[in-house]
Formats: C-alpha cells, structure tokens, sequence
C-alpha cells in the first residue's frame, strides 16, 4: 500500500503543505513528498525553507478508544480534558493529546463552529483569492470525529468553577479533571469618538464580514490604522487584490516596534509600488461617517484621509475575563509558569492568552511548542516549556520580512550584512554575539543558519557559565 500523504505546517507563519495537492503555483506538483521539496525552497507565505516546516499528526482512529459519536453531552466524565477555544492553540492541545493518548475523553468548548483554519492565512487571502470555505481546512465537526473528541460549539462559557471542577455554561456544567485554556487575545480597540465604526480583522468570522463589505464597495478605498504586522499584511493583501490603501501609524515608521529603521524603508517603498499610501506620524483623533457614504479619518496633524471601509489593526491583547473572573493570577495576560501550569493546579493555558515571565507568547510557533508540552504533560510526562526567540515574520509579500528582535533587556547595534535587489539581510550584534537579525526578500532562506548560529552561540554561553 503506498505511503499515506502527509501535511505540514510552516511553524512560522502556519501555511499548510499538503503533498497529495502540492502547490503549483510554488513549483511543487501535486504529489511531491516533503523529502522531494528542493532545500532552497520558500514558504510562499513568508519565505522560510522547509526546515521550519513540521509534520501534523493526523488522528488515525484507534480501534477500543472511547469515540464519542455525537457532540452532544451525554455522559459527561469527570476524568476529561476540557478545551476551551478552538482557535490553532485549542486544536493543537487536542491533536496532539489524541497522538499520545488514544483514550481520554477530550471535550473542546467554543463560541463558534470550530472550524479548523490557520489564522495567519486571513492575512492575504484576497491576493490568493481565497474565499470562507477555501480557508477552511477541515469542519469543526469533521475534525472532532476524526480525532474522536468531542465539540461544543456554539457555546458560551459564563464562568469557571475551579472548586468543584466545573466549566459553566448557559446549558450545563461541564466536569473536568484538567483545563486547558486557549481562549486567546482580541483586538485592541481604537479609544477615539467614532473608532467603533473601524472593522478589526482577527477572526474567520471578521474576515468574512470584510469580504462582503468590500463586494459591495468594488474599487473601495480603505484606510487601515496601525502599521503593525497585521496592519501591514492586510494592507498588501488589499492592495494586491485592487484596492486604494491608506495606511496609517502613529509611529513615523511601519513596524516600527520590531524593525530596524533600514528595513523599514525598504517596506516602505515596496508598499508604496502596490498602491498603499502611507501616512507616519498620523494620531487618530476621530472617525466620522461622511456625506453620501464612507468614512473620514481626522488626524491630529489636521489630515483628514477619506475612505470606503474602515480597519483598525492596533495589536491584540489577551482575553483574560473568563480566568480573572474565576480568580487565576492575571497580569496582561494569564499567568503560567514554564510547565504552562495557571495559578490554579490541573489548569493550564497557551497562545495568545498567557503571559510568562512577565511576557506576552504570541505567534505561531511558540504555540504549537505549548501545546506539545501541555500534551505530554496530561499524558504524564513532566515536560517543560523553554521558549525560543521570537521570530516575527511579516507576509507582505511584496516585501516578506523575518525578524528576530533582540529580548527586551539586550542594547546591540543593527548592521547591514548584505543587501542587493532581491532582499537584505542585518544582525544585531552586541560585541561579537549575534542577538537578533532581520532578513527581506530572497535573504529569509539565510534563517535557518542564523537560528543554528545563535543557538550554538547560547549553548556555548551556558556551558562557560
Ligand atoms: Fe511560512
């Protein structure tokens, strides 16, 4: 029998390769194997090679596990492992639990369908002219029963009772022996009058919701406020696909948090080609509705910048209600210590949520790395999370752009390495240490290297100390 096909997952950015469909618009024909895929290769969504790619484990079912076939609750067991959110985190915990132990009863809980996307993918899904359904990989549904897990979607959950081990819903109380809290950020709002007319994007459900508007509006004009990562990518995304973009920042820069100035012009520039205006140094003040449709954006400086739609893109920030409320230490995020363990035993937390030392985990990478150590731990291995550096990658793809910043308490000197047509690439060097870099372009394949450079240069250093 041949060999299954596989999918794997870009860690960076969470573009899925699927061999049996391939991706040939990227020079890979349906059917190539990952072992087949050239080394020097680029993630089409953020340029990374297939060395940052890692393998799903499917669920295969397993002949005598507990298989629960329908989503309803019938017999509720106190020994489950409770999810709660069924973004990339929540499924991850549960596809990687599934691999390791065939037989705990698994019960995610969600707001919504549970439909399986990755969330990295709305940010240009217009350029790939990718519609709701395309974006998603599998139903909610399907995937529970593939797994053999069960979903309560469409569910509220208006409180945790961690005394009597209860997640409560508007329906019932559902036992749990563990939690695991995947509940996420939301997007920070826009504190000026008018700013709830702008439309933030950090969900299926937004991006469909924009879709629809901007088919009404063809050839709209939309403004996007704030040049962060997502501020960014979606202003590509639309240009790509046809729209005016103005985009503005407070900053005078775009990325301006992460980037080193260089490489900032060079994003600049590149926006600026696809038709993205940009605005630095805009302070929003309001928002009004104009006359005979559309919005004005008022800016401190005394801009005005009309508009069809309204985004706001001004980062996110953990959704830490439902664990306040129920009493678990809360700081910006949920508070977890390496083993990813809350204050409360038997509850943990990942993603976007949770702070650790003192530091919010975002991103795609770190997330699935907690969810193997929160796997293995219900599985009963004492696994720890170490986290890796941050690494940003910014999918604009006519300029992709991969940071690793330096760590909050690490002053080091940007450098330019290399730079031509195709891409640049800089370090940040404290002395003779490399303690962040910032490739574009062509150059993001150099990661790799860089990434194996700084991990021998800490492993070096602990073993000097
Ligand atoms: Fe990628």
């Amino acid at each position: 029998m041949p060999e299954a096909w596989r999918r794997y997952v870009c860690v960076v950015c969470g573009y899925v390769y699927d061999e049996e469909k391939g991706d040939p618009e990227h020079g890979l024909a349906p059917g190539t194997r990952y072992e087949a895929i050239p080394d020097d290769w680029a993630c089409p969504d953020c340029g990374v090679t297939k060395a940052e790619f890692t393998l799903i484990r499917e669920a295969q079912p397993v002949a005598g596990a507990a298989r629960p076939t329908s989503s309803t609750v019938a017999s509720l067991d106190p020994r489950a492992v409770v999810i709660l959110g069924a973004g990339m985190a929540g499924w991850a915990v549960a596809e990687r639990l599934r691999a390791l132990d065939s037989r705990r009863s698994i019960i995610m809980i969600t707001r919504d369908a549970g439909d399986v996307y990755h969330k990295p993918q709305l940010s240009n899904a217009f350029a790939r002219k990718q519609g709701h359904s395309d974006l998603i990989h599998t139903s909610g549904a399907e995937k529970a029963q593939a797994l053999g897990i069960t979903l309560m979607a469409h569910t509220r959950v208006l409180a945790l009772d961690l005394e009597r081990r209860r997640v409560i819903t508007a329906s019932k109380g559902v036992p749990f022996a563990d939690l695991v809290l995947a509940t996420g950020a939301r997007p920070l709002p826009l504190p000026v009058p008018g700013g709830e007319l702008a439309l933030a994007v950090n969900h299926l459900m937004d991006h469909r919701i924009l879709r629809e508007r901007l088919a009404e509006l063809p050839g709209a004009t939309v403004a996007v406020i704030g040049a962060g990562l997502v501020g960014c990518e979606l202003a590509n995304d639309l240009a790509l696909s046809g729209h005016a973009v103005e985009l503005l920042e407070r900053e005078s820069r775009p990325l301006a948090q992460i980037m080193p100035a260089e490489m900032t012009g060079q994003l600049e520039a590149s926006l600026s080609a696809r038709g993205v205006r940009f605005h630095g140094n805009a302070s929003v003040t309001n928002i009004e509705v104009a006359e005979g449709g559309g919005f004005q954006v008022h800016c401190m400086s005394g801009e005005t910048i009309r508009a069809d739609l309204v985004i706001r893109a001004l980062g996110l920030a953990p959704d830490t209600s439902l664990a306040r409320g129920a009493g678990l230490a809360t700081g910006r995020g949920i508070r977890v210590d390496e083993r990813l363990l809350t204050s409360v035993p038997g509850v943990y937390a990942l993603g976007d949520g949770i702070e650790l030392d003192g530091r919010l985990r975002p991103y795609v990478r770190p997330l699935l790395e907690q969810a193997a150590v929160i796997a293995a731990r219900l599985a009963g291995d004492d696994a720890r999370y170490r986290p890796s550096r941050d690494q940003v990658n910014v999918k604009t793809t006519s300029l992709p752009l991969l940071v690793v910043p330096p760590t909050g308490s690490e002053t080091g000197v940007w450098l330019v390495v290399r730079r031509d047509e195709a891409g640049w690439e800089m370090h940040c060097r404290d002395g003779e240490a490399l303690i962040g870099y910032a490739l574009s372009g062509d150059k993001i394949a150099h990661a790799a290297v860089l990434n194996a450079l700084m991990k021998d240069q800490a492993t070096a250093k602990a073993s000097a100390a």
